[in-house]
């Protein structure tokens, strides 16, 4: 016998949301992009709002859930936007950052994935195969995307048109960063390595971005701040078609051309070393891409803390990485080169 719909319904990170939505009030603006579906079944894709409402603030974005089977990615994602919202009701210090800083979450892109513990949303497509950008060079067989069948992962899609998701998650992030003269978003992935990564665009070339000096000068700030830090900074690590990040990167330079900066990020989780502490979490249909002690899933959830005060900093004070003379712009571009595109070659 088949559920009835109203048990299907059920969603922790969907209820944490609407939780959220009851406390907060005008505190925050909640918006439903859209609705995932499959069959009978439903579930809203949420965009929470923080702070200025004028479209030439700054902008932050945080991003989960958009491949379903990695959960922890839209846990993060929540716990980030719980402690804003205990931030802005009693810290000062972020309640004057939001009069001129927007924050934007969208924490379960793919809500049905989530539920079904699957990477694709309900038509098999991977939602970050699924957008219209054509990758140059050496592309992995399967894994760098592919039109063959959804019943193999890493699926593209047939549609000329992005799947509901991808487009609810375009246009959420277009609405938010369209006008912005800085914009920074972090998409929360996990699966890939054994360190956390952050990675910046391109997926689909090995050539450097446009922005790479801005890019650099960002990472310079974050680098001399916390010269601590346990991220590994670079582009994606296999090249892929349709990456939807490197849709938006493109198409913000395109309509706004000189204007505007926009940086999105990947923060890959390295959930090879909760494996390799916990092996028998290998049986475990989540375990590949999840923490499944509840301890380390603890750690987890806190570990992006500093990160967070980083990003809300670098953009709130966008000048410090985007006000830069031609002298500054070309030392930036030939260090950024030698990084991460020269050693690699
Ligand atoms: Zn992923």
């Amino acid at each position: 016998m088949s559920k009835a719909p109203s048990e299907l319904h059920h969603l922790a990170e969907i209820e944490t949301i609407e939780k959220l939505k009851s406390q907060l009030k005008d505190l925050a603006h909640f918006e439903i992009l859209g609705h995932s579906e499959e069959g009978s079944l439903q579930l809203p894709v949420y965009k929470i709002s923080f702070g200025s409402t004028d479209p030439k603030a700054p902008v932050l974005g945080f991003i989960g859930g958009v491949h379903g089977l990695e959960r922890i990615g839209s846990q993060v994602c929540l716990a980030l936007l719980s402690s804003l919202s205990h931030l802005i009701l009693w810290d000062k210090n972020t309640q004057k950052n939001l009069e001129n800083l927007r924050v934007f979450f969208i924490p379960t892109v793919n809500p049905i994935g989530i539920l079904k513990r699957r990477r694709s949303n309900p038509n098999g497509v991977d939602i970050m195969r699924n957008a219209p950008v054509e990758a140059e060079g050496k592309i992995p067989f399967l894994l760098g995307g592919h039109r063959i069948s959804s019943r193999l992962p890493w699926f593209r899609g047939l549609n000329p048109q992005m799947e509901a998701e991808t487009r609810f998650l375009v246009e959420g992030v277009k609405s938010e960063i369209a006008n912005s003269p800085a914009a920074v978003t972090v998409d929360f992935h996990s699966g890939f390595g054994w360190q956390d990564q952050i990675w910046f665009p391109y997926a689909r070339t090995r050539e450097p971005l446009p922005d790479l000096p801005y890019l650099h000068a960002f990472f310079s700030l974050m680098e001399n701040t916390y010269p601590h830090h346990f991220y590994k900074i670079e582009t994606q690590a296999y090249l892929t078609h349709g990456d939807v990040w490197d849709y938006l990167y493109d198409d913000h330079r395109q309509c706004r051309p000189g204007k505007g900066i926009y940086l999105p990020f990947c923060l890959e989780m390295g959930s090879w070393n909760w494996v390799k502490k916990n092996p028998l979490q290998l049986l475990n249909w989540e375990g590949p891409f999840n923490p499944i002690k509840y301890h380390r899933q603890k750690r987890i959830l806190r570990r992006h803390n500093t990160l967070f005060d980083f990003l809300i900093r670098a953009v709130s004070s966008y000048q410090g990485w985007t006000d830069l003379s031609e002298e500054e712009k070309l030392k930036h571009e030939s260090r950024g080169r030698s990084i991460w595109y020269e050693e690699k070659k």
